[in-house]
């Protein structure tokens, strides 16, 4: 007899169920408002510090702590499900929190990943920086450099970023940065930015598409003076990399960035099956409901095959999903870009299924008065950032040939 069950234990069940409870009652009901303000949902932020939903330890124990690995996709779906924006809200600290988990040194990690999300008493917010003007999907070609000062033990950062999550209103900014230009991804190096640092300051906040209550700005970095030991991970282990990288050249080990966004891809994939589900969910009660020709229009085959296919796609993204989070828990190497796969299919996914939603409800669906245009931008979010679409199926192409496909 196998024990393989894709059944949800009682603890998923159950957080599945307060993470919904808190999207239905807290988040929904202000979700079109702060997408009209396009301004940070602080006091949703703070309901959710208040219940825990907000905070190291949810993150740690009950999302990353779940050894089979689908607490986290089920929790984040549940609140996506609420909104995307201030979903991405509540979870946008955790990009920077990955960051330091998996380039940091133990005591790095003890020290740094509680203040990007503070005490319910003092909210505090985390922002992870690698894009730049000119260097998005290009990670490799950033030109924020890091200079070591050895005399004072301090290291110099200099340069801008671009469309950085929370960035500018964070208290813990984790800077990936140039050390050595010539190598590329491996003369790159991860850096603290503590609360109150001189000369770090907020570009150009963004106005965008969708996903408008999270705070999406330019980062400014000009002569940030940090202590050595904010470069994570250490001196030591730096010098080891760029002495390897000078003498081997190119090699095929990633780079910091890369491995945090690599690790974080099924979250992000969980993000984007919550907004799709709203979006069938709603779709689905407005055909049985919305009458022409005399009949539900659901009756039509044209409209309740496309909710068939908005279900079965759905389910499909899930199951990558999960399978990804699981792979991730039990430490199984992703050997055909199974991460990628996840967040790939779910965006593209939601992408699909919100324009289906807004052509059921036609020209309900087209207007403000509506839930599904919002989730229809909210969803496009998701075939851009944390790896464009193509950046997905470069990687999956990549790892299933053995080639350097570019
Ligand atoms: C709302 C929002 C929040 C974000 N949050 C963060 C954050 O918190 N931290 C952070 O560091 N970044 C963040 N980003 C940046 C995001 O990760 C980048 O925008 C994304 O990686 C794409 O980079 P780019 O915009 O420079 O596009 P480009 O790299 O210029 O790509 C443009 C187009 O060319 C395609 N393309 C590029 N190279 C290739 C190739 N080799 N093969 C095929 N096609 C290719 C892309 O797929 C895309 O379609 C955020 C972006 C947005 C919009």
């Amino acid at each position: 007899m196998s024990d393989f069950s894709l059944d949800l234990n009682e603890d998923q069940l159950t957080i599945q169920k307060w993470v919904h409870d808190f999207a239905e009652e807290v988040v929904r009901p202000v979700a079109e408002e702060w997408d009209e303000r396009e301004e940070f949902p602080w006091p949703v932020v703070q309901e959710a510090a208040n219940i825990g939903l907000y905070g190291m330890d949810f993150m740690a124990n009950a999302l990353l702590g779940d050894p089979t690995g689908l607490t986290m996709p089920v929790a984040i779906e549940e609140l996506f499900w609420g909104d995307a924006g201030i979903g991405l809200s509540i979870m946008g600290s955790g990009l920077a929190a990955a960051g330091i988990s998996g380039n940091g040194t133990p005591e790095q990690v003890m020290e740094w990943v509680p203040q990007c999300y503070g005490t319910p008493e003092k909210i505090q917010l985390g922002a992870f920086c690698v894009s730049e003007p000119d260097a998005g999907s290009d990670v490799s070609s950033l030109r924020t450099r890091a200079v070591y000062d050895e005399a004072n033990d301090e290291w110099v950062l200099n340069g801008t970023k671009a469309w950085i999550t929370n960035g500018g209103i964070a208290d813990v900014h984790v800077v990936v940065a140039a050390v050595d230009p010539e190598l590329k991804g491996r003369g790159q190096a991860s850096f603290i930015v503590p609360p109150g640092t001189k000369g770090l300051s907020q570009g150009q906040k963004y106005k965008k598409h969708g996903i408008k209550a999270s705070h999406t700005a330019e980062v400014v970095l000009d002569d940030v003076r940090v202590p050595g030991r904010c470069l994570l991970g250490g001196k030591d282990k730096l010098d080891e990399k760029l002495a390897r990288g000078r003498e081997a050249g190119r090699t095929g080990a990633k780079q910091p960035a890369m491995a945090t966004f690599e690790a974080t891809r099924p979250a992000v994939g969980a993000q984007a099956l919550g907004v799709a589900r709203a979006a069938y969910e709603y779709s689905l009660q407005y055909a049985k409901e919305r009458v022409a020709f005399g009949k539900p229009i659901i009756m039509n085959q044209a409209i309740a095959f496309k909710l068939a296919d908005m279900k079965m796609e759905i389910d499909a993204a899930r199951l990558l999903v999960h399978r990804a989070a699981w792979m991730a828990a039990s430490r199984k190497q992703f050997v055909a870009g199974e991460g990628s796969m996840s967040k790939l299919k779910a965006g593209e996914v939601a992408v699909w299924v919100t324009e289906q939603a807004i052509q059921i409800l036609g020209g309900y669906g087209y207007t403000r008065e509506y839930p599904v245009e919002r989730w229809h931008r909210d969803a496009k979010i998701f075939t851009i950032f944390e790896g464009t679409s193509e950046i997905q199926r470069l990687v999956i192409a990549r790892n299933i040939s053995g080639l350097r496909i570019e």
